[in-house]
């Protein structure tokens, strides 16, 4: 029998073999290629073309003992790979990792947790702390603790021995059906039930609908989703629920294990290969109830799948830029189509194209319009720097900086925001003018002055900071300009020393085991001041934090892009929902040049519906998504001509089509970058136009030089 197989094998098309008797889509097949033997899923004939080869010479795959692949994800990866002109096998590796082909963890099968026995080792006790959070997990195979717990699998066989984790007597049938009884949620406001209700029905139904839960940060939309787990996963049921940064969201983990019991299966780039290999099988054989988890768990075959969550769901997080560049929060949407079960977008500032969803009808709206139990949002005030500048060389101006002195006086917290990690973005020589730049980045280097060093935050090029000036060699004139984190923090230093602060970014906070010290630390009123980047500005939810400044409002608005305002309404109203989240009421400065701006102003008088109309009211007129499409085509070599003539002979070469134009090519946004010197041609479609047939038709006429590379982006980020 002749059958299409998607090899995991970069580079390789969909290509015929023949597959044995009995044999069916979704099998996980090893096919042979030359002289060598590939995996590979047998797909469903018809999904792609594939060329002519003469049956005689077609040979013939051998069926690996392996779950297939279910229908629903060889849908979504055809799709992924039709809409965003992707190589199949590329995103078939997402659905089939590395852990898919390892061995299970060998040994009895399910472990409970006994009585924790007395360690001085603090890393032990830390470990075995983690593992009494989650006791309710067990029986439960050692990759769902390691992988719950966040410890290390050769850890746990050491409990083994010693007899910390016991096996159990688990019939396989126990594992399939048992859950843990839930036990009941809070109880919901009015507006809460209403939701929560709506999303029940939707789950129990197995309705492809996707949702759009909005509300402030606070208004307990966070609650309404974990009924509509409670609901997906009661009848023995999966739930998928995805969260950016997930290897730092320690606050939400907890919240729900307070909630539910157990502890959910963590899907992350930042797993070890032993937790990564449990959780692939515990999530793709239905055990795990509920799987957390980044932009990457989309891909994961789920039996029992009822429900997706995308949490925050405005988040870029969710967009990713290398190898197959696709939207999470879109392939979610997708993939909720193809699996018949509701989808619910959770976000207090959605994106326009969410907005227009709704608007359209595609999309049905829960609207949570208060704060969960009459708490008041921030207050908000704009500080205009052109009146109100810091002293010369800072970064907080008077009244941000008396603001912070009455939350030390009450013993209340301060947030100050800065999304700008190191000490200064700039660092340039005062007796020649020369700007160090990144030999390898259209970027300036970033001084790190607690590393020492000079960094570029696109290649990651570093060097020790120079003590003379690299261009004309001057001593002691090189001078660091603007503000970084780091400096915010001598500032804060210098302007109140006796303060508890904390540095929170990137660099500082890097485990979930970090962060979960921080929220700790937060928590016992260990800290006065939080100094930190974006990493702040999501989910956290500290009753005392009372004040937070903005130390920086314009730094999104830079580059002039038409979603920048979008992105920085989200921004800023996702950290200024950190203030006042318990009894008592919140206030946010924002510190900007350009007060006037809409969006400032939008922040200022809590006009969000005035907001979104007025930016719809910009892209429509523009033709820009969500009412038109567009397509990024980035051209790019290691030589600056080549890539430079390449980028023209593809543009001359653009076909002409109805509704579609091309634009450029223009020095692409970091016009080199690793080195490489980039040109971007920007194909825009109407709404109705194909799109992506144009593109493959278009890319396809075009011999290039095997030095250049062409990447397409659909549905670029930035426009
Ligand atoms: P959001 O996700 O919209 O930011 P959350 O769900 O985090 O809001 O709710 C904000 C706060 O209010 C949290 O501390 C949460 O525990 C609490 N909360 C929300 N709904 C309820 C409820 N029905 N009963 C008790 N507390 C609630
Ligand atoms: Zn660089």
């Amino acid at each position: 029998m002749r059958g299409t197989v998607l090899l995991l094998q970069h580079g390789l098309g969909p290509l015929d073999y023949l597959a044995p008797e009995g044999a069916r889509a979704g099998d996980v097949v090893e096919a042979p290629l030359g002289p060598r033997r590939v995996p590979g899923v047998l797909w469903d004939d018809g999904a792609f073309q594939t060329k002519p080869v003469d049956e005689a010479k077609l040979r013939e795959v051998r069926v690996l003992d392996m779950p297939p692949v279910p229908e629903p994800i060889r849908k979504l990866v055809t799709w992924v790979a039709d809409y965003y002109l992707a190589a199949p096998s590329a995103v078939l590796r997402m659905v089939l990792p590395q852990s898919a082909f390892l061995a299970p963890p060998k040994g009895p099968g399910q472990f409970v947790l006994g009585d924790l026995p007395e360690t001085k080792s603090k890393a032990r006790a830390g470990m075995l702390e983690r593992l009494d959070a989650v006791r309710g997990i067990g029986p439960a195979p050692l990759a769902v603790w390691a992988a719950a717990a966040e410890a290390r699998v050769e850890s746990l066989r050491a409990l083994v021995k010693a007899g910390v984790l016991l096996p159990a007597e688990a019939t396989e049938e126990d594992v399939a059906v048992r859950r843990p009884a839930l036990p009941p949620g809070p109880e919901l406001s009015e507006a809460q039930g209403l939701a929560a209700g709506e999303l029940r029905a939707a789950v129990a139904a197995h309705q492809a609908q996707p949702f759009l839960l909005d509300g402030v940060t606070g208004a307990g939309k966070t609650e309404v989703y974990l009924e509509a787990v409670a609901e997906a996963i009661s009848g023995g049921g999966q739930a998928l629920v995805l969260l950016p940064e997930i290897a730092l969201t320690e606050a939400w983990l907890q919240r729900f294990r307070k909630r539910f019991g157990f502890a959910p299966a963590m899907w992350h780039s930042g797993l070890t290969p032993a937790a990564r290999r449990a959780a692939f099988r515990a999530i793709t054989s239905g055990e795990a109830a509920v799987v957390v988890g980044a932009r990457s768990a989309l891909f994961l075959a789920m039996p029992g799948l009822r429900l997706i969550v995308v949490d925050e769901a405005h988040d870029q997080a969710f967009k990713q830029e290398e190898s197959v560049p696709y939207h999470g929060r879109d392939v979610a949407v997708m993939r909720g189509q193809f699996e018949g079960v509701p989808v619910v977008l959770a976000t207090a500032t959605p994106a326009l194209e969410t907005m227009e969803q709704v608007a359209r009808g595609t999309y049905r709206e829960l609207r949570l319009p208060d704060r969960h139990g009459g708490a008041l949002l921030p207050d908000i005030h704009l500080i205009d720097l052109t009146r109100e500048p810091p002293p010369r060389g800072r970064w907080i101006a008077p009244p941000l900086a008396k603001a912070v002195e009455e939350r030390l006086a009450r013993k209340e917290q301060s947030l100050l925001f800065l999304n700008r990690r190191g000490y200064a973005p700039l660092t340039l020589c005062r007796a020649c003018g020369e700007r160090i730049q990144c030999p390898n980045c259209t970027a300036w280097l970033v001084e790190h002055r607690l590393a020492r060093r000079l960094q570029c935050h696109h290649c990651g090029h570093s060097m020790p900071t120079p003590k003379a000036c690299p261009s004309c060699g001057a001593e002691d004139s090189l001078a660091p300009c603007g503000p970084g984190v780091e400096r915010l923090a001598e500032e804060v230093a210098l302007l109140w020393p006796e303060a508890k602060t904390v540095v929170a970014t990137s660099d500082t906070i890097r485990t979930s085991a970090d962060m979960a010290t921080l929220v700790a630390d937060v928590a016992d009123g260990e800290i006065d001041i939080l100094i930190g980047t974006q990493m702040l500005a999501k989910g956290h939810d500290f009753p005392n934090l009372t004040l937070v400044g903005v130390v920086d409002a314009d730094l999104g608005l830079e580059g002039g892009d038409l979603r920048a305002s979008e992105r920085a309404f989200q921004q800023i109203g996702q950290v200024a929902g950190r203030a006042g989240r318990g009894a008592k009421p919140g206030e946010v400065f924002l510190q900007t040049h350009q007060p006037r701006a809409r969006v400032m102003q939008a922040l200022l008088h809590n006009a969000r519906d005035e907001f979104y109309a007025a930016e719809r009211e910009v892209r429509l007129a523009a033709g820009m998504p969500p009412f038109g499409r567009l397509a990024a085509i980035v051209v790019s070599a290691l030589d600056g001509a080549a890539a430079a003539d390449a980028a023209k002979r593809l543009g001359q070469a653009a076909p002409h089509a109805e509704g579609i134009e091309v634009w450029g090519p223009a020095p692409a946004p970091f016009a080199m970058l690793r080195g490489r010197h980039r040109h971007r041609l920007l194909v825009h479609a109407r709404r109705t136009s194909p799109l992506q047939a144009y593109v493959r038709d278009w890319l396809g006429r075009v011999q290039l030089p095997s030095s250049v590379r062409v990447a397409v982006d659909v549905d670029p980020q930035s426009f």
